[in-house]
């Protein structure tokens, strides 16, 4: 998931001001009354292109896709990283959609776009779209359906999974 503005998605009172302390999402839908949010992924890939954006990677992280990629982690973080304000992330490729993360693949799957790298893919990604910034409220959940068409389809994430996703990575 390569991040553009975590601001973008945020709108409404910040999380510390609700009286729920934020966790919306354990009140219950008010459509159909279950507590947890859904999500399955369409492998669009929007979330992995877009406008100019991040994709903070760890140490860690370097090692286990350097090992993944056969290449020494310096190698790695000198052909696939790059610093930003930030911290160290990913490199992006220019694509006719956007700029796409390097490892996003929109040739193996006909007519998807998908991770090159999935099991070993950094946290940023693995935790979209829980992160904070998406999770502030209702309303800027909701408005995160603009990227990303998995949000509020499929699979439904129950609130303690919301919680250990939302507290993994802040952004
Ligand atoms: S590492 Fe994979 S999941 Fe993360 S932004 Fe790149 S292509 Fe997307
Ligand atoms: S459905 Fe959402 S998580 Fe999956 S690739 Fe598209 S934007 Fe990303």
């Amino acid at each position: 998931m390569s991040e553009h503005d975590p601001a973008a998605f945020g709108r409404g009172n910040p999380r510390e001001e609700q009286p729920d302390g934020g966790e919306w999402f354990t009140h219950g839908d008010p459509a159909t009354g279950e507590r947890g949010l859904r999500f399955s992924c369409t492998m669009c890939g929007n979330c992995c292109s877009g406008p100019e954006g991040y994709v903070l990677v760890s140490e860690l992280e370097c090692g286990a896709l350097a090992a993944r990629l056969g290449l020494e982690v310096a190698e790695f973080v000198d052909r696939y990283t790059h610093v930003t304000a930030h911290g160290r992330s990913l490199n992006e490729k220019i694509t006719p959609s956007g700029h796409d993360c390097v490892f996003l693949d929109r040739e193996r799957v006909p007519g998807k776009a998908v991770c090159g790298v999935y099991e070993d893919r950094p946290t940023q990604c693995r935790t979209w779209p829980f992160w904070p910034s998406v999770l502030r409220d209702r309303h800027t959940w909701e408005r995160s359906k603009r990227i990303c068409p998995g949000i509020g389809k499929g699979t439904l994430i129950p609130v303690s999974e919301v919680r250990v996703r939302r507290d993994t990575f802040r952004i």
